[in-house]
C-alpha cells in the first residue's frame, strides 16, 4: 500500500487533536427529587475524584484501578452567575463529632473540576498526562416536572386538577379549594386576595411534599429560590370554570381568569423555558437520583405518587421526535444513569432488587429511551455508607443484618426487610415488610468516604473519557 503524502498524516492528526481536545471537557449534571441524595451524592463525587490516586476506593472504575486516574483539583467554574457547589461545608459537616448530614442544595449549583489521568495507550501526539475538565451541576428535580406545563395552555392546566389526585391530596387542598371556588373568573382581580389564595395553594403543595408526594406542580412553587414572593409565582388553578375557553379567553385583562393567564404564560416563559435553555440544553450527561427505598418505607400512595412523578420527570430525557423538548431545545444528553440511592438502607443480598424494582418503576421512560437510542444504565448505590453489613446468627442460619447508628444517635443491628424486585402489590403492602430508620453518617476516617458502587456510577458517567 503507498504511504499517504505527509499533510494528509498531519491533517488527520490534527484533527485527532482537535477531537481529543473537545473529548477533554464533560458537562456533567446530577438530579432528583429533593431528599433524593443529591447533595451527598455531588460531596461524594467530588471526594472519590479528589482522592482517587490514592484512598479512594474505586475498583469498578478501569482509570483509578489501573492507577491511571491520578487525582482532581477544583477549578474556577465558568458561569459566574451560577452558585458554587458548597463542597466545604459538606465535608466540613460530615466531619464534625458527631457527623452531620450536609444542608440540601435548593436550587442549581455548579463545581468544575480538572481531573489528571494517564491515557490506557500512548499515541503518536499524546501527552504521558492528558486532562478532563469535568464540570458538576446539582439542580432539582422539581423544575424537571414543569416541563409538562410547556405542553399546556392555563385553560387545559386548570382541567387536569393537580389538587385532586387521591384522597390524602384532597384533605390537603380542601381548604384552599373551598376559598378558590368562591372566586369569580370574570371578576375584577384582587392583587391581595390572589396573592393569599396562591400563598394557601404553594402551602398545599410544600404540605404535600412533607408528607411524602413528589408529583407536585409548578415545581418552583417548592423551591422558588430567587423568586420566592414573585407575582409570577402567584397563580393556581382555577377550579370553577364553567365557561368554555373561548368565552373566558374575551375575559378583560383585569379580571381574574385573565391576571391568571398572564402569570401562567410568563411562568412558562420565564422560569421554565430558560431553565432549559440556557442550562438543561447544553448538559453532556445525567443522573437521576432515585428515593426508592425512601418511598418504599412511606407506602403505597407516596410509592404510586413517586412513580407518576418519575413519569413526568423523565419526560425531559425522552428525545422522541414528537417530544415537546426536542422540538423546543434540541438537548443533547448522550448518556444517562438512573440510580436508586441510600443502598445502605439494606443488606447487600437485597441490592438485585432494588435495581428490579428501579428499573420496574421506570420500565416504561427506560424502553422509550432505549428506542431512542440514548445510552441508559439503572444502578443502586449509597453516595456515603452510612452502615456496616453483618451477619448475624438465628439457630443456625446465619443471617444478613445492618449495623449503624440512627439519627438519634442510638447504635442498632437492624434487618430493615426485603425489597421486592417488582412493584409492589397489596399483599406486599399489608405484610409491612419493609421499615429502616434514617442512619447518621460514620465517623470520618481520614481519606475518601466509604460508599457503595460509586466508582460503577463514575464509570459510567465519565469512565470512557478517562481512556
Ligand atoms: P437532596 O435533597 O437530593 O440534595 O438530598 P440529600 O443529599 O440532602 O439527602 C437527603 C438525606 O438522605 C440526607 O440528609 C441523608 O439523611 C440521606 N442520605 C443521602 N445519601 C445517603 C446515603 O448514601 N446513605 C444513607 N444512609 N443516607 C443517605
Amino acid at each position: 500500500m503507498p504511504t499517504p503524502p505527509v499533510h494528509e498524516t498531519l491533517g488527520r492528526e490534527l484533527g485527532n487533536l482537535l477531537e481529543r481536545g473537545r473529548d477533554r471537557q464533560l458537562r456533567l449534571a446530577v438530579t432528583g427529587l429533593s431528599q433524593a441524595g443529591k447533595t451527598a451524592f455531588l460531596t461524594s463525587l467530588v471526594n472519590q475524584l479528589r482522592h482517587a490516586g490514592v484512598e479512594a476506593r474505586l475498583d469498578l472504575l478501569p482509570a483509578a484501578r489501573d492507577g491511571r486516574l491520578l487525582g482532581a483539583k477544583r477549578l474556577n467554574q465558568p458561569d459566574l452567575g451560577v452558585p458554587r457547589f458548597p463542597y466545604d461545608p459538606a465535608m466540613q459537616a460530615l466531619g464534625e463529632s458527631p457527623p452531620r448530614w450536609p444542608a440540601p442544595t435548593r436550587g442549581i449549583s455548579e463545581l468544575r473540576l480538572e481531573l489528571r489521568y494517564r491515557p490506557a495507550r500512548s499515541g503518536w501526539f499524546r501527552a504521558p498526562t492528558s486532562h478532563l475538565t469535568l464540570d458538576l451541576f446539582d439542580y432539582p428535580g422539581e423544575w424537571l416536572l414543569d416541563l409538562p406545563l410547556l405542553g399546556h395552555d392555563y385553560y387545559s392546566w386548570c382541567q387536569t386538577r393537580p389538587y385532586a389526585q387521591g384522597a390524602k391530596r384532597q384533605e390537603i387542598f380542601a381548604e384552599w379549594l373551598t376559598a378558590a371556588e368562591r372566586l369569580d373568573p370574570a371578576a375584577d382581580a384582587n392583587e391581595a386576595v390572589l396573592a393569599e389564595l396562591a400563598e394557601a395553594y404553594a402551602k398545599g403543595l410544600r404540605r404535600a411534599k412533607q408528607l411524602g408526594f413528589s408529583h407536585l406542580q409548578p415545581g418552583r412553587f417548592l423551591l422558588p429560590g430567587e423568586l420566592d414572593g414573585a407575582p409570577v409565582l402567584q397563580f393556581f388553578p382555577l377550579p370553577n370554570l364553567s365557561q368554555t375557553q373561548a368565552e373566558l379567553d374575551a375575559l378583560p385583562d383585569t379580571s381574574v381568569y385573565a391576571t391568571l393567564v398572564a402569570r401562567f404564560r410568563y411562568y412558562q416563559k420565564q422560569v421554565v423555558q430558560p431553565f432549559y435553555r440556557e442550562h438543561f440544553r447544553r448538559f453532556d450527561r445525567q443522573i437521576v437520583l432515585v428515593d426508592v427505598l425512601g418511598a418504599l418505607n412511606a407506602g403505597p400512595e407516596r410509592f404510586e405518587d413517586l412513580s407518576l412523578a418519575l413519569g413526568e420527570l423523565m419526560q425531559s430525557f425522552s428525545y422522541g421526535s414528537r417530544n415537546l423538548l426536542n422540538r423546543l431545545f434540541a438537548p443533547r444528553i448522550d448518556r444517562l444513569a438512573i440510580a436508586a440511592t441510600k443502598a445502605d438502607h439494606v443488606t447487600p443480598d437485597q441490592h438485585d432488587n432494588v435495581v428490579a424494582l428501579l428499573n420496574a418503576l421506570l420500565k416504561e421512560p427506560l424502553k422509550e429511551l432505549r428506542f431512542a437510542n440514548v445510552p441508559v444504565k439503572a444502578l443502586s448505590l449509597a453516595s456515603i455508607r452510612a452502615t456496616q453489613s453483618r451477619e448475624v446468627s438465628q439457630g443456625k442460619e446465619r443471617l444478613p443484618a445492618l449495623r449503624g447508628t440512627t439519627l438519634e444517635g442510638e447504635d442498632v443491628l437492624v434487618y430493615p426487610g426485603d425489597v421486592p424486585a417488582t412493584l409492589p402489590d397489596n399483599a406486599f403492602w399489608q405484610r409491612q415488610g419493609f421499615d429502616f430508620p434514617g442512619f447518621r453518617p460514620m465517623p470520618a476516617a481520614s481519606g475518601a468516604l466509604p460508599h457503595i458502587r460509586m466508582d460503577a456510577a463514575i464509570d459510567w458517567l465519565i469512565g470512557d473519557k478517562l481512556t
